[in-house]
């Protein structure tokens, strides 16, 4: 079969592998329709970020249809899946306990299309099949009336959005959220739509790029330019006049923006026993954060991996309702036969979609 290779920064081969074939009953073979451009897959594909080792299959958001499946897989042939990025297997101790990130079943960071991360080829979401081990838990039905194109990152990068804010707003409806997007480029854009989508109050989302606030308008929160100078200044100023807060404070705040300056900006507009969650990846081994303000102000900080398995059913739900628009973060859709030379693009979110014949 074929597959998108990584070979070298700027550099993708479509390759000849063997196709994957049933092995276990709770096995399933999918054929990736849509598959989404996940945020790192820009900086491996530009070698921003670059890992050691050789080629491996790219791409690993996916939704697709089942086209083969063992007999206690729980899916059937013609079934439209969503493939979770991670792999986990639902049975051990660490995936009871809701850590489908770190199954015990698989090596740390297991994952299709990022073999540098764990060491194991699990194949890519950009071929003609993908291996689907323990389908019975990894695979969610797509529901009915979903175009697999508008909820290909529901694999990975639209719930790592939710997930910075979701869990958050059920504690505290209504509460106030700033995002501040950048780095990962696609989910702060998820995480300022699933805040709007999940009743936030005041959502702002705040970014020095162009693009991505034009984006990011199509929610209906509030949009700015980051300008973090200028912020700081004013902020200066007010702390001189003696008025308390220098900038203005919410109840959740998300840092995308993979900046330690806009990181601190972030932890500074917290409110009061807030939380904070960094979704950008931070790649030097150290990250200055002001544990003084953490302290004082009682500031929850969350950093991580996201549990894409285990929110995926609440974001498809919300899709499905009309209230989450994954769509609304899509920048351009490319063809399967394309996304090589598509794959450096520097807009926030590309789709493929699958025309090989
Ligand atoms: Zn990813
Ligand atoms: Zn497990």
């Amino acid at each position: 079969m074929r597959q998108l290779t990584f070979v070298k920064p700027g550099t993708f081969e479509l390759r000849d592998v063997p196709a994957p074939q049933i092995k276990s009953a709770t096995d399933a073979i999918v054929k990736p329709i849509a598959v989404a451009r996940c945020d790192l897959d820009l900086y491996i594909a530009t070698g921003f970020v670059t890992y050691p080792g050789g080629a491996f299959a790219f791409g690993h958001e996916c939704v697709g249809e089942v086209v083969d499946a063992g007999d206690k897989s729980g899916v059937r042939p013609g079934e439209r899946v969503v493939v979770p990025f991670q792999l986990s297997c639902g049975r051990c101790a660490t995936c009871k306990r809701g850590h489908m990130n770190t199954c015990e079943a698989y090596p740390f960071r297991a994952a299709y299309g990022l073999k540098p991360m764990s060491g194991t080829e699990f194949g890519g979401a950009l071929s003609d099949l993908m291996y689907v081990p323990f389908a019975d838990h990894m695979l969610v039905r797509v529901p009915q009336g979903l175009d697999p194109v508008s909820i290909a990152s529901t694999a990975d990068n639209a719930p790592d959005g939710w997930r910075a804010v979701a869990d958050h707003l059920k504690a505290r409806p209504g509460a106030s959220v700033l995002v501040v997007g950048g780095a990962a480029q696609s989910v702060s854009l998820y995480a300022a739509a699933a805040a709007k989508a999940l009743g936030a109050g005041r959502v702002v989302y705040l970014d020095d790029d162009a693009v991505r606030r034009a984006t990011a308008q199509r929610f209906g929160i509030t949009v700015e330019a980051l300008q973090l100078k200028d912020r700081r200044e004013t902020a200066k100023a007010k702390r001189g006049l003696g008025r308390g807060a220098s900038t203005e404070q919410f109840d959740i705040t998300v840092d995308g923006s993979g900046d330690p300056d806009a990181l601190d900006f972030v932890i500074a507009s917290t409110a009061p026993n807030g939380v904070c969650t960094i979704i950008a990846i931070y790649f030097t081994p150290t990250t200055p954060i002001p544990l003084s303000k953490l302290y004082s102000k009682g500031i929850t900080i969350i950093t991580g991996r996201v549990e894409a398995r285990g929110h995926l059913p609440d974001v498809l739900e919300s899709c499905a309702h009309g209230h989450f628009h994954p769509e609304h973060v899509t920048s351009r859709v490319v063809p399967f036969s394309e996304a090589a030379e598509a794959m450096t693009d520097p807009s926030p979110k590309l789709i493929f979609t699958n025309d090989w014949t």
